[in-house]
């Protein structure tokens, strides 16, 4: 049987309210990490060793101090994950100026090269992140847990169908999932499923998108909302995967 820690989140995520389950779980992922990384473990020898070299990402590092709290831990960590980036940065960007291609020393031919490469390594400095990383491994063994209940859990497949909208990032992470974990039987019958539930739901929120606007109209004026009050901060949810209004927001249309 596939891991039954992760069995218990993903089905409670599709019986939320949230408008993408694997959005609600990536985020339950992301509040747990921030937490973990703002809370005693910040001082444990083993997490400075990896918080130092691997650090993290500009989005993660303005969460963590939106969250105003160990404002000294964050400190402390910043401090010795700059002195850990100083020793690699310092030489990386002094290697990489070209000699001044005077007759002495002639022209460096590879000085482009060196250049790109340099800047590569700054840029994968900068993007590395612990709880990226944590998201992603995660959500990796959520999609095999997933797919799997998919096909040997009945009752999840049927819970799973109930869900018409995945956000679009979301979307494809399913398809790249089906892509890996299922045999082509197995991705025809899931992907088929996909499709038409997929169709229909972004069908339900166009026309929400759209009685919304005509509920402007003075003559549409007293007729209900329908789920048409909701329907701006569902359609963002859908296009921006992790971003998404809160739910609190999509319920009450603001
Ligand atoms: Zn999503
Ligand atoms: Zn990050």
């Amino acid at each position: 049987m596939k891991e039954r820690i992760y069995m218990i989140p993903v089905n409670d995520a599709y019986r939320s309210s949230a408008l993408c389950p694997l959005c609600e779980l990536r985020n339950a992922v992301e509040n747990s990490s921030l937490e973990y990384y703002l809370g005693p473990s910040l001082m444990e020898p083993d997490v400075r060793i990896s918080t130092n070299t691997k650090g993290f990402c500009g989005d993660h590092l303005q969460k963590m101090y939106g969250r105003e709290i160990n404002r000294l831990g964050m400190g402390l960590m910043l401090h010795t994950h700059l002195v850990d980036l100083a020793e690699d940065m310092n030489p990386c960007i002094a290697s990489a100026a070209p000699s001044s291609g005077t007759l002495f020393r002639g022209r460096d031919r590879d000085y482009k090269k060196n250049l790109e490469a340099a800047a590569d390594r700054i840029e994968a400095r900068a993007e590395s992140c612990i709880i990226c990383d944590k998201i992603a491994d995660t959500m990796e063994r959520y999609l095999d847990v997933l797919l799997w209940m998919y096909f040997e859990d009945p009752s999840f497949r049927e819970l799973f169908r109930t869900k018409k909208t995945h956000c679009l990032g979301h979307t494809a992470f399913l398809l790249r999932g089906a892509a890996k974990y299922l045999n082509q039987n197995q991705a025809a019958e899931f992907v088929s499923a996909l499709a038409s539930d997929s169709a229909q739901g972004l069908a339900e929120l166009t026309g929400d998108i759209e009685w919304f606007t005509q509920k402007f109209d003075y003559r549409n004026k007293d007729k209900p909302w329908g789920g048409a009050k909701s329907a701006i901060p569902r359609a963002i949810s859908f296009l921006s995967e992790r971003g998404g209004p809160t739910d609190e927001a999509i319920t009450n249309g603001t």
